[in-house]
């Protein structure tokens, strides 16, 4: 009898998993877990809690729906808090299993906590990208240090391989059902439902296709996306589907083959296909993070020196939305009561905190990775480095002019005027 765990870490999903079909090809029983990593609410450096309020509401829903959908298949998810390697330390007694399958991460925090599980055998797939790094043209620590040639290369030599079927059962031993952590186990408290938030973004499988099923197939926004995709008001202006994938309740490989489904019920056009870019935009700042590992997080980024320093005046004046700029205000005032930002949004504020107002960009990145609720520490690093002139960017520099894209974005004032009477006191 082969029996393995299978640890769901940023893949909360069942359908599409290469590490969930190999563990479950390769054992006769397996045991799912779940563990709400305690160092994911630690304080970092800059003294933020790591996981904010609107991502912990997100991920206990996406939770939530994995335990439903793996209790559908005839198994249980065990769900725990606390310290990984401690967790897994005191399951393996309980269930024999020396081996533990999951999906492969890339970042330097996800590959120390692995390291910490010597005592078992590691098996990793690759599941996170559109394209597998295996498909490229290169290794990936050869890939382009610019998107452009990345992108023409990946779409002319590689392929995007099928996704994989949900499993149709999963075998396990006995396992009693567990309960959610509550509230009171995290040091942040139950965000409310502010009514001017794009949408009320829920956490999980059923979530995920059903905003998919809306933006394609109802309201089928994807035909207009590349006109709208600038936008600042409203659920229909970008897919919105960030969240979801940060989490893994789908994949993009699932929303590739949705995209090529749409095409061929009502048409493919320049819409459909930037979706795809965008989504080659992500894939290309993992395969950043997996060729620079930790200098992601440096304050020199993939170059020699970063700019900006740690000024708290101006940086509490940034996060508190309290600076000069009114439309850089209204959209730090939206990401702090929502835990959304759009595209847009997030390249000036970016921008502003770097070349206005002369900030170490690390401090940002900090607050983003607090608050957004779609935190990916590669496209929230790779674009944070790429924007202080420090990453991928051909440019020197990638200043906005804020002023002017107020003017071209929010011409007649709508969503400066929703954000801004709000008041901000978050303390530094
Ligand atoms: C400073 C800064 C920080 C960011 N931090 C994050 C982050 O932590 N997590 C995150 O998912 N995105 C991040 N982004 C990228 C981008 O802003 C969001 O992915 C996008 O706004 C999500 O909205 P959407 O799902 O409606 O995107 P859509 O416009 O509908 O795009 C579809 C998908 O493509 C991907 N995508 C689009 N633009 C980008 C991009 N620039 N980089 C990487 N992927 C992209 C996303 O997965 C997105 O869901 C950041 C951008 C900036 C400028």
């Amino acid at each position: 009898m082969k029996r393995a765990f299978y640890w769901f870490r940023n893949d909360l999903r069942l359908g599409d998993s290469p590490a969930l079909q190999r563990a479950l090809r390769e054992n006769d029983e397996i045991v799912p877990v779940y563990i709400f990593d305690e160092r994911e609410w630690e304080e970092d450096e800059w003294g933020f809690v790591k996981t904010g309020a609107h991502r912990t509401k997100f991920l206990l829903q996406c939770v939530s729906s994995l335990q439903g959908a793996v209790g559908d298949l005839g198994s249980e998810l065990i769900i725990k808090k606390g310290d990984v390697a401690e967790v897994f330390k005191s399951l393996k007694e309980a269930y024999s299993c020396n081996t533990i399958y999951f999906e492969a991460e890339h970042t330097f925090e996800e590959l120390q906590t692995e390291n910490r599980l010597a005592a078992f055998k590691l098996i990793r797939e690759e599941g996170k990208t559109l394209f597998h790094p295996d498909d490229l043209p290169y290794g990936v620590h050869d890939i382009p240090d610019i998107f452009t040639s990345f992108r023409k290369d990946a779409e002319k030599k590689s392929r995007i391989r099928p996704s994989l079927p949900e499993p149709e059962s999963i075998k396990s031993p006995e396992i009693a059902p567990h309960e959610l952590p509550t509230w009171e186990g995290f040091p942040v408290e139950a965000p409310n439902l502010d009514p001017r938030a794009v949408l009320e973004f829920e956490g999980g499988i059923e979530a995920s296709w059903e905003r998919l099923d809306h933006y394609f197939f109802e309201s089928k926004q994807l035909g207009v996306y590349k006109k709208t995709r600038n936008g600042l008001l409203g659920e229909g202006y970008s897919s919105k589907f960030s969240p979801w994938l940060a989490k893994g309740c789908f994949s993009p490989r699932e929303i590739y083959e949705e995209v090529r489904r749409y095409e061929s019920e009502h048409g493919a056009n320049d819409s459909t296909y930037w979706l795809i870019f965008e989504l080659i935009w992500r894939d290309y700042f993992r395969f950043v993070a997996m060729k620079y590992g930790e200098r992601i997080f440096w304050k020199s980024g993939i170059k020699a020196e970063g700019p900006g320093i740690q000024n708290k005046r101006f940086f509490s004046h940034w996060l508190n939305g309290s600076t000069k700029d009114p439309f850089v205000n209204a959209n730090m005032k939206e990401l702090a009561k929502t835990g959304w930002m759009s595209n847009r949004g997030r390249q000036n504020v970016a921008s502003y905190l770097v070349h206005d107002l002369g900030v170490d960009w690390r401090m940002g990145a900090a607050w983003f990775e607090h608050q957004l609720l779609d935190y990916d520490p590669c496209s929230n690093y790779g674009n944070w480095i790429y924007i202080a002139g420090v990453g991928n960017d051909p440019r020197p520099q990638r200043k906005f002019n804020t002023h002017g894209q107020a003017e071209r974005y929010d011409p007649d004032g709508k969503y400066q005027r929703l954000w801004n009477n709000e008041i901000l006191e978050f303390d530094l």
